[in-house]
């Protein structure tokens, strides 16, 4: 079996089993394979071995793979977006995880209405405070999740984020029991969303206890980044 192959079947086996653990379905907890700097070639390789989500952070890096591979997996955009790439995100993604200001939302708002496209998003919330992290602070969340729903061409569907890293995983878990929190604040407030993006390779395990519905999953399956 490929490295990848047999990468990706841990992956999805630790997935199930801390779901089952954690009394939930396993079939809500989708895994987003991050493929930021990995080649064409593995990333083909991972689709044959049953990958359905990519992940990207770059955009004109994702759009290159795209033409390459097609859309026989739906495309994430996880990183960074800046207001002047929205009209090419919008083409290119189905779901943006890292909506981080109004303004960034209204912009591919305008942008899928030209597309004609509803583009689903998530809310990417900054919890560690870490001025070298992108992401909404707390405090503006609220008044950012009712200026979202109320743009058409955009879908809102949950919230994002990244905590700092930690070598111990439970190290994360407050950061992922905020988020949730938050989440259900906003659907209390009456903006129904379903989704949280939350665990990359160290910690998806206590993401998925604390609810996550999206893990991002890069150097578990197709090992260390090069850069
Ligand atoms: C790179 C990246 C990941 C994946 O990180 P790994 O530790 O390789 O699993 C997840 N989320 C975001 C936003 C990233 O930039």
């Amino acid at each position: 079996m490929s490295q990848i192959r047999e990468n990706l079947k841990r992956v999805l086996e630790r997935i199930e089993r801390r779901a089952q653990k954690a009394g939930r379905d396993p079939k809500e907890v989708k895994l987003v394979a991050v493929s930021k700097t990995v080649e064409v070639a593995r990333i083909k390789e991972a689709i044959e071995a049953g990958v359905s989500i990519l992940g990207e952070n770059y955009v004109q890096e994702a759009q290159k793979k795209i033409e390459e591979i097609g859309r026989p997996v739906s495309w994430h955009f996880i990183g960074h977006l800046q207001s002047n790439k929205a009209k090419y995100a919008v083409r290119l993604f189905e779901v943006i995880h890292s909506i981080d200001s109004l303004h960034l939302a209204e912009e591919l708002n305008r942008r899928a209405e030209q597309a004609h496209r509803v583009i689903k998003v998530l809310i990417e919330v900054n919890l560690s405070g870490e001025t070298t992290k992108f992401g909404t602070d707390e405090e503006k969340i609220l008044s950012m999740a009712h200026g979202i729903h109320s743009l058409k061409a955009l879908s809102l569907e949950g919230l994002m984020t990244m905590p700092p890293y930690f070598d111990d995983p439970e190290m994360s878990r407050p950061y992922y029991i905020k988020l949730r929190e938050l989440k259900e604040k906003i659907v209390r407030e009456g903006i129904p969303m379903k989704e949280l993006s939350m665990g990359m390779s160290n910690d998806f395990e206590v993401a998925i206890e604390e609810g996550a519905t999206y893990v991002r999953v890069g150097t578990a399956i197709f090992g260390p980044r090069k850069s």
